[in-house]
């Protein structure tokens, strides 16, 4: 069974889609937003953060490092990254979360098991599931053995995407989802670019073909206002 990286999971949720949802954030993300509300969703791979405005100096993480990669210093945690190993004790000492890491590893069936937690809320608010990142179809094998799964249990699935995939991709993901929310972030290439680090030509050209598809989606463009 697949298993991919994902950094949260939000129960209740209300704007991804219809009724109360529960939605999966998977790392990793083709594009670097100015803007972007989860920078910890860019990289793909597990990562440690820190936050000096959260730290509070007590230099807890840096008695239980095993590896003694950290230093307390006047403008906060240094990390030695060629020694440290990612292995997360200095986040689970840290009282204030200073420290935290963003990525676990799960597979499909640990998903189910938590998504079956919601069945009540999904059934009685006609809502259901949400995969989002991140682009959640950078982790394609994960994506679709996940929905086929919620299709097999009649789990309405939703897929937030910044439509940035291979189109093969985004068909066979079409083919297990009931609603896209395309976040076209802009029209204009050139300005899609500055804003984002990419161009959005394959973007609009993967919208062109999942519309042509019969594939159900809303898009919005509302960032293209900015200037
Ligand atoms: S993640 Fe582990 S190895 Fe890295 S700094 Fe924290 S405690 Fe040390
Ligand atoms: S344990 Fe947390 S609060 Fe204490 S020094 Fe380390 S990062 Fe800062």
């Amino acid at each position: 069974m697949s298993s991919a990286l994902i950094f949260d999971i939000k129960p209740y949720s209300i704007n991804d889609g219809p009724g109360i949802r529960i939605t999966i954030f998977l790392k990793g993300c083709p594009l670097s937003c100015d803007w972007c509300h989860n920078p910890e969703g860019i990289s793909p791979n597990l990562q440690k953060l820190y936050s000096k405005t959260k730290c509070i100096g007590c230099g807890t993480c840096v008695e239980n490092c095993p590896v003694n990669a950290l230093a307390l210093t006047p403008e906060g945690i240094n990390t030695n990254t060629d020694l440290c190993d990612l292995c997360g004790i200095c986040a689970d000492v840290c009282p204030t979360k200073a420290m935290e890491m963003s990525g676990s590893a799960v597979t499909v069936e640990e998903i189910m098991k938590r998504i079956r937690r919601e069945t009540v809320m999904m059934d009685q608010s006609d809502g259901g599931v949400t995969i989002s990142g991140g682009e959640p179809m950078m982790q394609s094998d994960f994506l679709i053995e996940l929905l086929d799964e919620l299709g097999r249990e009649g789990i309405h699935r939703a897929v937030d995407t910044t439509g940035l995939a291979k189109t093969e991709t985004l068909l066979e993901v079409a083919r297990r989802t009931e609603l896209f929310l395309y976040d076209l972030k802009m029209m204009d290439p050139q300005r899609h670019k500055r804003y984002t680090g990419v161009t959005n030509e394959k973007i609009l050209d993967n919208l062109k073909i999942l519309a042509a598809s019969g594939g159900k989606y809303q898009y919005q463009d509302s960032l293209d206002q900015r200037s």
